[in-house]
């Protein structure tokens, strides 16, 4: 069954027959009807719930996520400065 997807900063929704997979890499649960998605900036898991990915970020690439916060932080500065 064709279920339909949104994901932030899309124009179009996302059909689930355009998907490798109906199914979440992350919590392993088929996708419903309207459910938020994402994919990982830093790897190729495919796409994955919306409120699963900060899980999956956390969990599997703090340190890229605490390198990305880094290199913000020294943008601010030099806008700043
Ligand atoms: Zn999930
Ligand atoms: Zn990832």
């Amino acid at each position: 069954m064709t279920r339909v997807l949104w994901r932030e900063g899309w124009i179009k929704p996302l059909l689930t027959e355009t998907l490798p997979s109906e199914n979440c890499s992350v919590c392993k649960k088929e996708f419903n009807d309207l459910d938020f998605v994402t994919s990982c900036e830093f790897c190729d898991i495919g796409i994955i719930h919306d409120s699963c990915a900060k899980e999956h970020v956390i969990s599997d690439h703090l340190k890229e996520l605490e390198e990305k916060i880094e290199k913000h932080k020294e943008k601010r500065l030099h806008y700043f400065q």
